[in-house]
């Protein structure tokens, strides 16, 4: 069982958090957690917390960042693992199969970048939340475009990325096999969580999934960038949109001459026959 990993395969698992190491600089202090702040503060994981939502894989080089990180995550009923390397991190996503991944894009021996692309080559749809510099607007939007789901810029609130995590997983706690949508030549099952077009199946993340089943759910209706940030990803923050129109650009490719996708202007997407 994978969950064994989430404390270190101990029940209580003690992080440090010297206030010299950078994480007042990568995370915006937290209300609720006031032992953040705290300099040589030491706080405990309870293994026993961690069971039930499935495993968070994280991958990420600096210490500092991945055991809030992990902490976070853990108490919000997580169960973590936590690579520092590049292909390392691949290696675990592969063969541990968390539900999703938090990547880091700057990594040694490989970027998250250069991971992401493996996974979805190889047809691995586990979500991804990439994690990258505020003003490395290249790597977000190259992230998202080869698959990635969401992503957090540094620094944000630990609590937002427990936030996002649970925004990607909640799509995949919804009802178990709801009548499948057609429109046009598409069908898409959201029980079976399968897309095709003419009969021939299309492959989408769970991410381009979410979003094309939002607007086939009712066609000639138009949503707005929020609405469908809000609905699909879970949260609505400011250069969201962004976003939205790199995982609509990313459907209409895969639909190629079927998509139903219209960009409404100054408004959002609609999706019609
Ligand atoms: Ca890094």
């Amino acid at each position: 069982m994978s969950f064994a990993l989430a404390a270190g395969g101990d029940d209580t698992d003690t992080i440090a958090m010297p206030c010299s190491s950078g994480v007042s600089k990568m995370f915006e202090p937290c209300k609720g957690h006031p032992n953040l702040t705290g300099c040589e503060r030491r706080m405990h994981l309870n293994g026993a917390m961690t069971e039930g939502r499935g495993l968070v894989l994280i991958v990420e080089d600096e210490p500092a960042i991945a055991d809030v990180q992990r902490l976070y995550l853990s108490e919000a009923g997580y169960g973590v693992h936590v690579e520092r390397d590049g292909a390392a991190g691949l290696a675990s996503i592969r063969s541990l199969r968390p539900v999703a991944v938090v990547l880091d894009v700057g990594l040694p021996t490989m970027d998250g970048i250069a991971i992401c692309r493996a996974l979805r080559e190889s047809g691995d749809w586990t979500p991804i939340i990439f994690v990258t510099a505020r003003d490395d607007e290249v790597d977000r939007v190259l992230g998202l475009e080869l698959g990635g789901d969401d992503y957090l810029t540094k620094p944000f609130s630990p609590r937002e990325l427990v936030a996002r995590v649970r925004g990607i997983l909640r799509r995949q706690d919804g009802p178990p096999t709801p009548t499948p949508l057609t429109l046009g030549l598409i069908v898409l099952d959201p029980g079976r969580r399968r897309v095709s077009v003419d009969g021939a199946d299309v492959a989408f993340t769970s991410t381009e999934f979410d979003l094309l089943a939002k607007l086939m759910s009712a066609p000639g209706q138009v949503f707005s960038r929020e609405q469908l940030l809000s609905s699909v990803w879970g949260h609505v923050d400011y250069g969201g949109g962004r976003t939205v129109d790199v995982h609509v650009a990313q459907v209409r490719a895969k639909l190629g001459e079927a998509n139903p996708i219209r960009t409404v202007r100054g408004v959002g997407y609609t999706a019609e026959s």
